[in-house]
């Protein structure tokens, strides 16, 4: 059975980290406990990034 993934979940391409949108923080959190944290020094590379942004801001 295939699962739509959401926007609402991002995995980095470089270091695995898996994140997932909190509506309550209005932020991404680690998703899991601690085994995604993925790279501490990693600059992400989101599966999601150019398609989805939750932010409307004009630089
Ligand atoms: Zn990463």
């Amino acid at each position: 059975m295939v699962t739509l993934v959401p926007p609402s979940r991002r995995a980095c391409l470089r270091c695995g980290r898996t994140e997932v949108w909190s509506t309550d923080r209005t932020t991404w959190v680690v998703a899991g406990d601690s085994e995604s944290k993925g790279e501490l020094h990693c600059v992400h590379e989101w599966d999601i990034t150019g398609n989805y942004n939750p932010f409307e801001e004009s630089a």
